[in-house]
């Protein structure tokens, strides 16, 4: 007999409904967590990790609910999906309305509308007012090969270049272009070939103006790999595993420049940055450049896996019939939760939310860092806002300071992520629909940790 399902079924828990609370009954993890982890032991790969030791029975507004009835506050959206709120009722009766007409037809085998309505909407506000068009996958690394697919096929050109602490999925090609070996490249080898890492703009540590930390990435761009040989390079604008890393002002514009004079395809890997996340509808907005080619997936579709390439119609129509696509991409009840997931992005008040959360997190974030110099760094844009921990005498990353942090705030009932090339930042990536009281309550707790570690 499952507990989840007695709870599900015994509380009128999914969506909004929720009590919006934190609550802690047993410690986490309690009993039942503590069973279903035991199966997991069991059951599941050990190469599949997880973040917070919880049974998870049930999600919305800007809460997770376990089978122990534990509430806890969600400051991590599953990495940044469940951005409109997880569970949204808009998504549900989209999914529940598309489940029972059909599940699939193969969008390659039979088209169907909400394929095409999602691709006409993802040209419609991606940045750009070219013409574009967009092909649809199932995950962020799928969409990323892709993009890296169609760059080659347009330019007849080979290399990609990507960048120090860069993150773009955990297949083959993908891994090549993500920098961090521990966790995500070790043992895995060999990697893709034609794969090239320059240096990023990272203004906290390399204390570089934009245009200056460009030049030098562009300078090695041309003498080690050559624009004749160079496809695409591929970039996240502020970056997401890596640590939130946002370049210096002037950093990106210099290198969609660079790549529009040399017939290199601007790739920006808006995976985790894009949806409203950042307060605008995509992070290259807020940097003032339009990509020739974006990668979606992460907020799209309200927690549903979908993922797409959008981009120049030019350069999106340069591959062969057949030579895009897969079985699933474009899933009926995926591009159904799409629609519904965009409709709230544009229409319900998203951009001016994440706008609302970054004044409470940085405002709250920067107090902490005024008042304990563990604290290095404050930065992001939106609701994607992140603090990185150091020894306050050297200005070395803390990565024990940051995982315990982490740990204490879990255990206290507040689901944060870390991240980072050197494990010490952690990253705030609350869904929108959570409520200004629980986010204080939740900063409360990470400071309350904080102190204690
Ligand atoms: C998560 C992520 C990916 C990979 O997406 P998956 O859906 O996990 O394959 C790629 N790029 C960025 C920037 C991401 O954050």
């Amino acid at each position: 007999m499952s507990s989840a399902a007695d709870i599900v079924t015994e509380t009128p828990l999914g969506g909004p409904t929720l009590p919006q609370e934190r609550r802690l009954v047993t410690s986490i993890p309690g009993p039942r967590s503590q069973e279903l982890l035991d199966r997991k032991a069991d059951a599941v790969a050990a190469g599949v990790g997880h973040t917070a030791p919880v049974h998870a029975v049930a999600a919305g507004g800007g809460v997770i609910v376990d089978a122990d009835g534990n509430s806890l506050i969600d400051l991590g959206s599953g990495i940044a999906v469940t951005t409109i709120g997880n569970a949204h009722p808009k998504v549900v009766a989209a999914v529940q309305a598309q489940v029972a007409q059909f599940t699939h037809t193969c969008f390659m085998i039979a088209p169907y509308d909400s394929y095409v309505s999602v691709a006409e909407a993802l040209n419609r506000i991606t940045p750009g007012d070219h013409a574009k068009k967009s092909a649809l996958f199932n995950s962020g690394a799928e969409a990323v090969e892709n993009a890296v697919k169609i760059a080659r096929k347009y330019t007849g050109k080979q290399a990609v270049v990507a960048f120090d602490h860069g993150y773009h999925g955990r297949t083959n090609l993908t891994m090549a272009l993500t920098a961090k070996a521990m966790p995500y490249k070790s043992g895995f080898g060999p990697f893709a070939s034609e794969i090239y890492r320059a240096p990023l703009s990272y203004p906290y540590r390399d204390g570089l103006t934009g245009p200056e930390a460009a030049k030098k990435a562009i300078s090695l761009i041309e003498k080690q790999v050559g624009a004749d040989n160079l496809a695409a390079v591929i970039i996240e604008p502020i970056q997401g595993e890596g640590g939130f890393i946002v370049p210096a002002d002037g950093y990106l514009p210099a290198l969609v420049d660079w790549c529009r004079a040399n017939d290199v395809v601007f790739i920006a890997d808006e995976i985790q940055t894009g949806f409203a996340r950042t307060g605008e509808m995509f992070a290259s907005e807020v940097f003032g450049i339009v990509p020739d080619l974006i990668t979606t997936a992460k907020g799209i579709a309200g927690g549903l896996p979908l993922a797409a390439v959008t981009g120049r119609a030019e350069m999106m129509d340069a591959s062969h019939a057949g030579g895009l696509g897969g079985t699933y991409g474009g899933n009926p009840v995926a591009c159904a939760a799409a629609l519904a997931a965009i409709d709230v992005f544009e229409n319900d008040g998203m951009l001016e939310r994440a706008r609302e959360i970054e004044t409470v997190l940085k405002g709250r974030l920067q107090q902490l860092q005024a008042a304990d110099p563990r604290v290095g760094d404050v930065r992001g844009h939106g609701a994607m806002i992140a603090a990185e921990f150091v020894d306050p005498a050297t200005g070395e990353p803390d990565a024990a300071l940051t995982a315990a942090v982490a740990k204490a705030s879990i255990a206290q009932g507040v689901i944060v992520l870390t991240c980072g090339t050197y494990g010490n930042v952690i990253r705030f990536l609350p869904p929108l629909s959570i409520t200004d009281d629980l986010l204080h309550e939740g900063l409360d707790v990470v400071a309350a940790a904080l102190a204690a570690s």
